[in-house]
C-alpha cells in the first residue's frame, strides 16, 4: 500500500511540476516581449545620445533626425509623444537666448551700438575681448572647427578618434573622468583663435571650447614670402616662422602659389580657418599630441606678429 501511494504522490507531483513549467513559460513570454518593448522605448534615446556624442555639433543636426524618424514608427506609440514633448522643451529655450545680449562690458556697448564696423579695429586697438558674443556680432560668417584630440590608444595616433579626449585624476575610490575638447574660429581671412576647455559632458566641453576661442582670437600676418612667386599676394607666410607647445615644434615656409597646404588634416583646419593657402610644414617632437600640434601652430602664427616691418 505504501509504495503504491508513493508512485501516485510522485506521479502527482510531476504533473503539477510540468504544469508549473507551462505556466512559467507562458507567463515568461509576455515578460520577455514586455522586456523587449521597454528595450525598443528606451534604444531610440540611447542611439540619440550616441549620435550626438560622435558627432560634430554643426554636423549632428542633419544626419540623427533621418535615424530617428524609422526607429520612432517601429517603436510604440507613447514613445514618440514623450521625444516630442522633449524635443519641444529643447528647442524653446536657446531662441531666447539668442536674441537676447545684454552686454555686460564697455567694448559690448560700443559694439553692441555699432561703434566698432569690424574686428580689425578692437584688435588694433589691443582692447580686451571678454564676451563671445562680441566675435558673433562682427562676423556673421564665422568658420569654426573641431581638433579631433581625442580617441582610443593605437597605432597611427589612436583607432578611433573623437572630438573630445577622456582625462582621469585618481581618486581614492577610483578614477575620475573629464572630457578636454579643443575647438578654433575664425573669419577664413586673418583673424584666427583657438580655444580649450575641459567639462564632465562631451557637448559643453565643446560649447566652452568655442566660447574660449572666440575670446582668444589673433590677427594672422599674412603675405607672400616666397621667392619662386614673389607676386607679392597674402596666400601665403611672409617668412619662415616657428612655433612651439611641450615637445612639438612647427614650422611654417612659405610656399608659391598652387602648393596647397602641405600638412596634416589637423593643421590644415586651423591653416584654412586662418586663410593661410599655400604653405609647407614642418614638425618635431611628438606630434601624435593633436592638442599640442595645433597649438603650436597657432603660436607660430602669433609670433608672425612679433617679426619686424608694418602690419
Ligand atoms: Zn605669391
Amino acid at each position: 500500500m505504501t509504495e503504491k501511494e508513493a508512485k501516485e504522490k510522485a506521479e502527482e507531483i510531476e504533473e503539477e511540476v510540468e504544469e508549473a513549467l507551462t505556466e512559467d513559460s507562458a507567463t515568461a513570454q509576455p515578460g520577455k516581449s514586455q522586456q523587449k518593448t521597454e528595450t525598443a522605448e528606451s534604444s531610440p534615446e540611447v542611439k540619440q545620445k550616441a549620435g550626438s556624442e560622435d558627432s560634430a555639433p554643426a554636423k549632428s543636426e542633419e544626419a540623427p533626425p533621418g535615424e530617428k524618424e524609422p526607429e520612432v514608427e517601429a517603436g510604440d506609440l507613447e514613445a514618440p509623444a514623450k521625444e516630442e514633448g522633449l524635443k519641444d522643451d529643447e528647442r524653446g529655450p536657446p531662441a531666447e537666448k539668442e536674441v537676447e545680449w545684454i552686454p555686460k562690458t564697455k567694448l559690448g556697448n560700443d559694439v553692441l551700438a555699432g561703434k566698432y564696423k569690424s574686428l580689425d579695429d578692437i584688435l588694433e586697438k589691443g582692447e580686451l575681448i571678454l564676451e563671445p558674443e562680441i566675435i558673433d556680432v562682427l562676423i556673421p560668417e564665422l568658420m569654426q572647427e573641431v581638433i579631433y584630440i581625442g580617441g582610443s590608444p593605437g597605432k597611427g595616433g589612436g583607432i578611433r578618434r573623437t572630438a573630445t579626449k577622456m582625462t582621469a585624476r585618481m581618486h581614492k575610490s577610483g578614477r575620475r573622468f573629464k572630457l578636454a575638447a579643443l575647438s578654433v574660429v575664425g573669419n577664413g581671412d586673418g583673424i584666427v583663435g583657438i580655444g580649450r576647455a575641459i567639462s564632465s559632458e562631451h557637448r559643453t566641453a565643446l560649447e566652452k571650447a568655442t566660447k574660449n576661442a572666440k575670446l582668444g582670437v589673433i590677427r594672422v600676418r599674412r603675405g607672400c614670402g616666397s621667392w619662386e612667386c614673389g607676386c607679392g599676394g597674402s596666400h601665403s607666410v611672409p617668412f619662415r616662422v616657428s612655433g612651439r607647445e611641450g615637445s612639438v615644434t612647427v614650422t611654417l615656409i612659405p610656399a608659391p602659389k598652387g602648393v596647397g597646404m602641405v600638412a596634416s588634416e589637423e593643421v590644415k583646419k586651423i591653416l584654412k580657418i586662418a586663410g593661410i593657402r599655400d604653405v609647407w610644414v614642418k614638425t618635431s617632437g611628438k606630434t601624435e599630441t593633436r592638442s599640442n600640434l595645433t597649438m603650436a601652430v597657432f603660436n607660430a602664427l602669433k609670433n608672425l606678429n612679433s617679426g619686424k616691418g608694418d602690419l
